[in-house]
């Protein structure tokens, strides 16, 4: 197959062509000259720069069948998978993980960050599996890894070194987990310290709690801005938000926008773990989205976990993580379901920091079709990925077929 051209899609909410060469979008126009291309129609449907995963476990997916799961009273989701990872092999952590990549080009993502848990149970084979998959799938998926410390620095001696050695083997971001630790600053500054030695940006799994006194993103935004480390840190969760009185919540997020943090949001994890001890009202523990953006900071969804105890049902599709954010955070209307999709393309792509990313000529011809005319019906039929294109090639293609029979 040589260079695509799209006709007649919907892009930026009017018809026009995509005209792909040498893996870049060339020319955006009405009625180009077909050519020298081969031609796709895409008669009114959504196109779409690719999604990006921002936020997602590979090395942990598809564990669920190997434990009891969640219940009330039992061991959290940590110790389930604590235990279970002082198993996994280097073949095993591959297979599960390769399958994880396969469904999300499948499900239209071009892009994915995903976090490699380095630790003493599971040492370093989560990063040799996954750097296995990062060389193969190269020009399918641009696959980038985090070193993630999940079980805390200061509970044993070996895993600041192992993720100083992960940082070494080629890992291009460093991952901490504060309220792994007992003393959170002190583990956020060692996450600093170290980002600085090897000049990588973070990513925090940070404010899961629903008790306000365990606030960190404002002691990580604080650190961000007196180390000139703006626009280079992420925090995923960010749920203690929603239990902060409006006030603090508002000095909070205004902290956040001048440190220039990225913040992803995981529902579906939240929605399946979050206030389970609570028998009168749940916390739901997604994080305050809508307000987040409309100060102006930088949000994304992301998936997470996949079937797992963290989220037995996740499924790395990120236009359900749309749907399940328009559920989960009040988020209905038509003018937000317009701006959700941003949230899974170019807000996670500004995250994760790819170049000429987007819709535009001269980007890289990265980019999904959707069986929709628009974000809301996107959203709301879970349209069919009918094109993913990475780097201008097609890389996966997907129909749905359905008969309904009404009478005459
Ligand atoms: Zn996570």
């Amino acid at each position: 197959m040589g260079d695509l051209l799209l006709r007649r899609g919907v892009v930026d909410g009017r018809r026009r062509d995509v005209a792909i060469r040498d893996g870049r979008i060339r020319r955006l126009g009405v009625d180009l000259d077909p050519t020298g291309y081969d031609a796709l129609d895409v008669t009114d449907k959504l196109v779409l720069p690719g999604f990006v995963e921002s936020h997602i476990h590979p090395d942990k997916a598809f564990i669920a069948d190997r434990t009891e799961g969640l219940r009330a009273g039992g061991p959290s989701a940590q110790t389930l998978v604590a235990e279970l990872k002082k198993t996994f092999t280097v073949d095993d952590i591959y297979r599960r993980a390769r399958r994880v990549m396969e469904l999300a080009v499948r499900h239209g993502c071009t892009t994915m960050r995903a976090h490699v848990e380095v630790d003493a149970y599971v040492e370093l084979r989560g990063v040799e599996a996954l750097r296995r998959l990062q060389v193969e799938l190269a020009g399918v998926l641009d696959l980038r890894l985090i070193a993630f410390a999940q079980e805390g620095i200061f509970r044993d001696g070996v895993t600041q070194d192992l993720l100083r050695e992960a940082l070494k083997a080629g890992l291009a971001v460093l991952g901490g987990c504060p309220s792994m630790d007992r003393d959170q600053p002190r583990h956020i500054d060692w996450f600093f310290d170290t980002a600085q030695d090897f000049g990588v940006p973070l990513d925090f799994h940070a404010d899961s709690a629903d008790d306000p006194a365990m606030l960190v993103s404002d002691y990580i935004a604080e650190q961000t801005i007196i180390r000139g480390m703006q626009g280079r840190v992420t925090v995923g969760h960010l749920g203690t938000l929603d239990v902060l009185t409006p006030d603090h919540r508002a000095r909070v997020i205004d902290k956040l926008r001048e440190a220039g943090l990225h913040v992803i949001s995981l529902p579906a994890t939240e929605l399946h773990v979050k206030g389970r001890g609570d028998d009168r009202r749940t916390w739901r523990g997604v994080t305050r989205i809508a307000e987040l953006r409309a100060a102006g900071i930088n949000v994304a969804l992301s998936t997470n976990n996949i079937v797992n105890p963290f989220t037995p049902y996740g499924h790395p599709d990120l236009l359900r993580q749309a749907l399940v954010a328009a559920m989960a955070a009040h988020l209905g209307n038509l003018e937000q379901m317009a701006w959700l999709l941003e949230l899974v393309t170019t807000n996670p792509a500004r995250a994760v920091g790819l170049e000429d990313y987007g819709l535009r000529e001269g980007c890289r011809a990265d980019l999904v079709v959707l069986d929709a005319h628009d974000p809301a019906q996107a959203i709301t039929e879970q349209a069919e990925k009918l094109y993913v294109i990475k780097g201008g090639v097609l890389v996966a293609r997907n129909t749905r077929t359905s008969e309904v029979r009404t009478p005459r």
